[in-house]
Parts: structure tokens; C-alpha cells; sequence
């Protein structure tokens, strides 16, 4: 749960200051993303912990009215929901404290657990706001049943080799897909290079996301890029939670990997034209309007 807090100026050590707004906004990176492939038209299994708490029965009754099955997702009765404090200056300037609690609280014993749910998934979507030991357990059973795996690698850290060679797309964003390869990535050429990087760990298809300029793809096959759609950006939050979910989703449908990329390329870019994060996720007829919209443009 972000919980969201307007001031003129973060306050200083000991002071008190008078806000201008707060705002509870349900997010979390899986959570979002779950939520974006649902309101795609995916059928979503969702796994992961909350506490029990009223923000933990919140976001699961949000879940819920999003089609997402929450079967998966246990309540801890030791450990608060996980929270972001965010306070937003009147620059926009943000400062994030991110307490993870329940979430860290799952082991890679509750993945093993599920393995036969994660066995009847078409794809496995995993990001690192969990503990780094259960994406490696997932994606072991995953790998193992023959399952595709997408991890998107934010917040970035370093991943083992053990974890990348059973990744099948990676979807690093440019600074995510720098530190992991341990380059700055400025252009395309650098972008190139730390995916080249990734595939010689083992990952099959390195997607890295380029902002309002869409999205690299690198695999063995060599780089394509596909473009991004030209929006007025009035908010990135989400963005790549949006393209995660979306890539997913045409996956899961048999959609060629470029087109499937051009497809999330066109959510990410509704996503970031709208405010908040699970508010700002379209969906399918809001996306093929979008695309049909862009096609009649290029035809005229
Ligand atoms: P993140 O949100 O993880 O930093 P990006 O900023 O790369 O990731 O955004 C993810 C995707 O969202 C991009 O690949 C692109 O498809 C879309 N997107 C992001 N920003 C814009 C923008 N300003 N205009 C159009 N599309 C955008």
C-alpha cells in the first residue's frame, strides 16, 4: 500500500510540518502487474503475502474486484502489509521508505509448497519486491515443468547465474538493465551491450524498456527495436508493471515476441497517461481502440 503525503518541503530532523494531501494508492509491483494482465482479459493466480491488517484486506478485496485469484495469497499474523511512506515535495521531488513486512516474510518452503499451482501456469511473472530466494525457487519449478519465465528485475539488484539461466524474458528498464550488467546505459549501443551481457548468463530474451522510446528486444536472433508510442505522458508510475503484465498476457495467447512487445509497448503508453498506478492500467478495448487509433494515423 503506497501512502501518499503532499508538502511544500520534506521537514527537517525533529520538525513538524503541515501537509497539503495524502492518498492511499494500492500498488506494489506485483500487484500491478497481476492486475494489468487481468484487465487484459488474463486468468491471473496471484502469489504472495499480505499482513492481517486493514491495508492486507484491502488489497486483497482489490484483487478480488480485479478477477485476480488471491487463493495464493496468505495473511501473516506477525507482520504488517507491506507499505511505501512517500512524501512528494512541491518540485515533485519524491523520498521513499519501502517496509516490505509480510512479503519477506514467505520462504522459498511456500513456493515448493505450490508447486503444482505454479506447474498449471503458462507463464510465471516475478519481480523483486519478495525475497530474491523465492523468485530462485519459482522459477526452479517453473524451468523444471517447462514453464516461461519473466522477471523484471526491479528494484534492480545483483541476480546469481543460478536464477538468470532459468529466465526466458528479462525486462529490465535502462538504469535495471546498467546495474546488472555493470555498465551505464545512455543509448541503444550501451542498451544492446548489457542485454548481450544478460544472454551470456543464461537469459533466453532480453527486453529492455526504453520509456517513451518502447522497448529493445535482444536474444540470439540479434536486437530489435520497437518503437514506443508518442503520448503526453502525465504520469510514469507503473509504466513498466503495465508492459510486464501486457507482455505476459499476449504470451500466454501465442502473439510473436515483437508484436507481443508492440502490444505492451501501446499499455505502457495508456498507463502513463493516466494518474496512479492499478488506476491507470487500460483495459483490452481501451488498448485495441488505441491501436486501431495509431494504424488509421499512419494509413492518413
Ligand atoms: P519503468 O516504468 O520500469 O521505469 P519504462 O520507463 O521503460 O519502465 O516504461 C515501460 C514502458 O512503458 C516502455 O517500454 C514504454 O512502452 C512505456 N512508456 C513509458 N514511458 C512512456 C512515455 N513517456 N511515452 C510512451 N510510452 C511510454
Amino acid at each position: 500500500m503506497d501512502m501518499v503525503v503532499r508538502a511544500d518541503r520534506a521537514p527537517e530532523a525533529g520538525e513538524t510540518l503541515l501537509g497539503q494531501g495524502f492518498a492511499l494508492s494500492p500498488g506494489g509491483k506485483g500487484a500491478n502487474q497481476a492486475v494489468a494482465a487481468a484487465r487484459l482479459g488474463a486468468e491471473v493466480t496471484m502469489i504472495g503475502r499480505v499482513g492481517k491488517d486493514a491495508f492486507g484486506s484491502g488489497l486483497l478485496e482489490i484483487m478480488k474486484q480485479e478477477q485476480v485469484n488471491t487463493a495464493y495469497i496468505s495473511q501473516s499474523a506477525s507482520q504488517a502489509t507491506g507499505v511505501a511512506s512517500i512524501v512528494v515535495d512541491g518540485a515533485g521531488e519524491n523520498r521513499i521508505i519501502v517496509v516490505p513486512g509480510a512479503n519477506v516474510e514467505m520462504t522459498p518452503a511456500d513456493i515448493e509448497a505450490l508447486e503444482a499451482v505454479i506447474g498449471e501456469a503458462r507463464i510465471v511473472v516475478m519481480q523483486l519486491e519478495t525475497d530474491l530466494a523465492m523468485c530462485e525457487a519459482a522459477a526452479g519449478i517453473a524451468s523444471r515443468c517447462g514453464i516461461p519465465v519473466i522477471l523484471n528485475p526491479a528494484p534492480a539488484q545483483p541476480l546469481r547465474d543460478e536464477l538468470l539461466k532459468h529466465v526466458t524474458y528479462l525486462t529490465p528498464n535502462e538504469t535495471e538493465a546498467g546495474i546488472l550488467a555493470g555498465i551505464s546505459v545512455e543509448s541503444l549501443e550501451d542498451a544492446e551491450q548489457a542485454a548481450g551481457i544478460m544472454l551470456q548468463k543464461g537469459v533466453q530474451h532480453v527486453i529492455v524498456t526504453l520509456g517513451s522510446e518502447g522497448a529493445l528486444i535482444v536474444n540470439t536472433t540479434g536486437s530489435r527495436h520497437v518503437p514506443g508510442f508518442p503520448v503526453q505522458a502525465v504520469d510514469t508510475v507503473a509504466a513498466g508493471d503495465s508492459f510486464n503484465g501486457a507482455l505476459a498476457w499476449q504470451l500466454t495467447c501465442g502473439t510473436p515476441l515483437e508484436e507481443a512487445v508492440r502490444f505492451a509497448n501501446a499499455v505502457g503508453a495508456l498507463a502513463v497517461g493516466k494518474t496512479g498506478a492499478i488506476s491507470s492500467l487500460p483495459r483490452l478495448q481501451e488498448v485495441e481502440q488505441f491501436l486501431q487509433n495509431a494504424a488509421d494515423a499512419k494509413s492518413t
